[in-house]
């Protein structure tokens, strides 16, 4: 090997290399990723934490009741299916008449009979 040989650019070589140290460096950063990436799938796989967002999600499903028992049919008050609202009901409180919130099954009936009854 001359020496003129050294000082030719050797601009294939180079770039190789450089793309070599970079997909290296690529490698090694989702190597040292891949633990954070695990831990973080182990905790979402555990039981525990399952069930927290199987809640949350059953809570978003389901809408909340918004009946104001006490007021709207006192006599069964304790019956509300607070997340489990499936139909629309109106308010009849004086404040607010006739606007829509949600109602369960049990107080739509406790509402009606008691409007019914008078
Ligand atoms: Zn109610
Ligand atoms: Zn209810």
């Amino acid at each position: 090997m001359s020496v003129s040989d050294g000082k030719k650019p050797q601009l294939a070589d180079t770039l190789a290399e450089v793309g070599r140290r970079v997909g290296q460096a690529m490698t090694d950063a989702l190597e040292r990723a891949r633990p954070a990436f695990d831990a973080v799938t182990e905790v979402a796989s555990r039981p525990e934490v399952r069930a927290v967002f199987e809640r949350a999600e059953e809570v978003l499903r389901h809408r909340p009741c918004l009946c104001m028992c006490a007021t709207a049919h006192p006599a069964d008050y304790d019956i509300c299916e607070t997340f489990h609202a499936v139909i629309t009901g109106r308010t009849n409180l004086g404040a607010v008449p006739n606007v829509p919130i949600p109602l369960c099954a049990p107080c739509a009936a406790a509402r009606a009979a008691r409007e019914f009854v008078g």
